[in-house]
C-alpha cells in the first residue's frame, strides 16, 4: 500500500479530529456540534458550503482546477459519510472516550467523517482534478433514514452528480484490505408486526375459545419455510420474530397475540416476493387455527446495490492502492443495512468496505468497546483522493 507523503503530513491533524469527533458522538438528526464542525473544517478549506440538508446535513462543494478557472469538466462526483452515533454507552477507556453517557460512536462514522473531511483538505490543496466533487455529510445513518432526508431535501437537484459513492470500515477484514460487491453489498431491512384475532376463555375450557398463542406458536414456524422451502437457498433471506406478546394469567386464554421481527433480503425481487409469502402464510396459518391476522410489513431501508460499472471503477483504483489481492471482490453480502442504499437508487455509484483489523474481541461494530482503527485513516483518503483523480482526471 502505497500511502504519499502529503497524506502522511497531514495524518496526526485528521487523527486528533477523529479523537475529537469521538469525545462528542451526537444521535440522529441532532448531529449540531458535529455538523458545525464539519461546517468549519470545510469553510477553512475554501470549500462552498452547505448546511442544514435533511436536518443537520452538510454538502461541501469543491471545484477542480480547471474549473476554478471557468472551465473545466463538467463532471460531478459525490463522496458521502455518515455523522451519527449510537444510542449506547461507552466502556472504552482512553481520554478522548465518549464524554455523554447513552451515546457512541461504536460504527466508526467518527472515521468516516475525519477521512472525508481528509480527502476534502487534500484535494482542495491541488484541485489537481477536472469537475466537482460534492462531499456530503448525512445524519442519521443508523436506522433514521438520514441519506433518504437530504435526498428528500433536493440533493441530487441542488448537487446534479453523475455517481456517488460510499465506505464503511469493516472490522473482520485485515488492514489494508478492501471489499467491493458488483450488485449487492447490504440487505433490505424491513419490520414486521403481526396480531392475532383470536377469541379468549377459560383456559380449562379450550373448546369454547380460539386460542391466539396455539396460533402464533404455529406461524412463528412457518413462516421459517419461506427461508428453508419458498425462497432459492443462494439467495439470502433471514425472517427473525424478536418479540411475542400475549396474555395476562395462566389460566385465562387471551382474546389477542402479537409478534414483531424483522425479514432482511439482499436482492429487490426477492423483497417483494417474501413480504408477499410472509403476509399470506400468517393470515392462512391464523385462519387454519380458527383465528385471523392482521398482518403490517414496515419497509425499512431497502437493499444496498452498487452498480457493477461503479465497481468496477472502484476496483481499479484500490488494486493500484491496495494491491490486486487486498481487492476482495466476491464476498458476501452482509444482512445488516445501511441508508446509502437510498442515494444508490439514485445515482450509480458503489459502497465498499474497508478492511478495519481481524476482530479482536470488542472491535467489532455496534459493541460497547469498539473504537475506529485510526491506522486506516490514511487508507480512506487515499482512496477518496484517487477516485476523484481517476474519475475526473486533469486534461
Ligand atoms: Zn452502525
Ligand atoms: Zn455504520
Amino acid at each position: 500500500m502505497k500511502v504519499s507523503n502529503e497524506i502522511i503530513n497531514i495524518f496526526p491533524e485528521i487523527k486528533k479530529w477523529r479523537h475529537e469527533l469521538h469525545a462528542h458522538p451526537e444521535l440522529g438528526y441532532e448531529e449540531e456540534w458535529t455538523s458545525n464542525f464539519v461546517a468549519e473544517k470545510l469553510e477553512s478549506f475554501g470549500l462552498e458550503i452547505h448546511r442544514g440538508m435533511g436536518t443537520t446535513g452538510v454538502v461541501g462543494v469543491l471545484k477542480g482546477a480547471n474549473a476554478s478557472l471557468g472551465g473545466g469538466g463538467n463532471k460531478a462526483i459525490g463522496l458521502r459519510a455518515d455523522m451519527d452515533a449510537l444510542p449506547m454507552t461507552e466502556e472504552n477507556d482512553f481520554s478522548y472516550k465518549s464524554k455523554f453517557d447513552g451515546r457512541m460512536h461504536a460504527c466508526g462514522h467518527d472515521g468516516h467523517t475525519a477521512m472525508l473531511l481528509g480527502a476534502a483538505k487534500l484535494l482542495s490543496s491541488k484541485k489537481d482534478f477536472d469537475g466537482i466533487v460534492y462531499f456530503i455529510f448525512q445524519p442519521a445513518e443508523e436506522g433514521g433514514g438520514g441519506g433518504l432526508a437530504m435526498i428528500q431535501d433536493g440533493l441530487f437537484q441542488q448537487f446534479p452528480m453523475d455517481s456517488v459513492w460510499g465506505m464503511h470500515n469493516w472490522p473482520g477484514m485485515s488492514e489494508g484490505s478492501v471489499a467491493v460487491h458488483k450488485g449487492s453489498v447490504m440487505a433490505a431491512a424491513d419490520k414486521f408486526e403481526v396480531t392475532i384475532n383470536g377469541n379468549g376463555g377459560h383456559a380449562a375450557m379450550p373448546q369454547a375459545t380460539n386460542d391466539p398463542v396455539l396460533a402464533v406458536t404455529a406461524i412463528v414456524q412457518a413462516v421459517q419455510q419461506i427461508v428453508s422451502r419458498r425462497q432459492n437457498p443462494l439467495d439470502a433471506v433471514v425472517i427473525s420474530v424478536t418479540q411475542i406478546n400475549a396474555g395476562s394469567g395462566f389460566n385465562i386464554i387471551p382474546q389477542t397475540a402479537n409478534f414483531i421481527g424483522t425479514i432482511r433480503t439482499v436482492n429487490p425481487d426477492t423483497r417483494i416476493s417474501v413480504h408477499k409469502q410472509f403476509t399470506e402464510i400468517c393470515e392462512a396459518t391464523a385462519i387454519a387455527y380458527g383465528c385471523s391476522a392482521n398482518v403490517s410489513v414496515i419497509k425499512g431501508y431497502p437493499v444496498t446495490v452498487n452498480d457493477i460499472e461503479s465497481s468496477e471503477k472502484a476496483i481499479e483504483v484500490l488494486s493500484n492502492l491496495f494491491g490486486k489481492d487486498s481487492v476482495k471482490t466476491n464476498m458476501a453480502p452482509s444482512m445488516g443495512a445501511e441508508d446509502f442504499a437510498y442515494m444508490l437508487e439514485k445515482i450509480p455509484g458503489s459502497y465498499i468496505w474497508l478492511g478495519a483489523g481481524e476482530g479482536k474481541s470488542g472491535c467489532m461494530l455496534h459493541n460497547s468497546k469498539y473504537d475506529f482503527n485510526d491506522d486506516i485513516l490514511p487508507l480512506g483518503i487515499a482512496y477518496w483522493e484517487q477516485l476523484v483523480k481517476s474519475e475526473m482526471p486533469l486534461r
